[in-house]
């Protein structure tokens, strides 16, 4: 790869784009009413991996696919005030927040910036990514302000492979 800037290069990709954009006309609410949890990692191309496409899904990515409280915050969003019936939880093989600890990170960051007086932040290192899936499915389930009757599933996603794996989640 060259040393063009990553951002320059998404901007000249973007004329192109909006020159035969055909969006204009979607709903907010997403068409498939489906919400999909899933890692930041770059090696997964959610949309063409699930079939999705522009107005049809809400994707949420962090990294490790971990339900934070502001993953809540969007799926209580997406479920109460935007239609969405379905969520899909994705984490995947060879994720790199199972290659850390929260405790390791703390102490590299220390190591790297000083000791600072921020509230310690949590990582959500995890170590077994089926019981990791089951944990995120569970704390949606478990949220009085998600529907009851929404549908939460757990998969985990194969980077080798590209194929989804139901997770058993009770
Ligand atoms: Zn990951």
């Amino acid at each position: 790869m060259n040393q063009t800037s990553a951002i320059d290069h998404v901007l000249e990709h973007n004329v192109g784009y909006s020159r035969t954009f055909t969006g204009a006309d979607l709903s907010a609410p997403p068409l498939r009413k489906l919400l999909v949890i899933a890692c930041m990692d770059a090696r997964i191309n959610i949309q063409t991996a699930l079939g999705l496409n522009y107005g049809d899904a809400h994707i949420l990515r962090n990294a490790g696919g971990t339900v934070t409280d502001d993953v809540l915050r969007s799926a209580i969003v997406s479920t109460n005030a935007l239609s969405t019936r379905e969520i899909m939880v994705i984490n995947h093989t060879g994720c790199g927040m199972m290659a850390c600890t929260d405790h390791g990170l703390h102490e590299q960051l220390n190591e790297k910036y000083g000791p600072t007086n921020h509230t310690p932040l949590d990582f959500y290192a995890f170590t077994e990514l089926n019981r990791h899936v089951m944990d995120q499915v569970a704390r949606l389930r478990s949220h009085p302000w998600i529907p009851q009757d929404t549908t939460i599933r757990g998969f985990t996603y194969d980077v080798t492979t590209g194929q989804l794996h139901e997770v058993e989640c009770g």
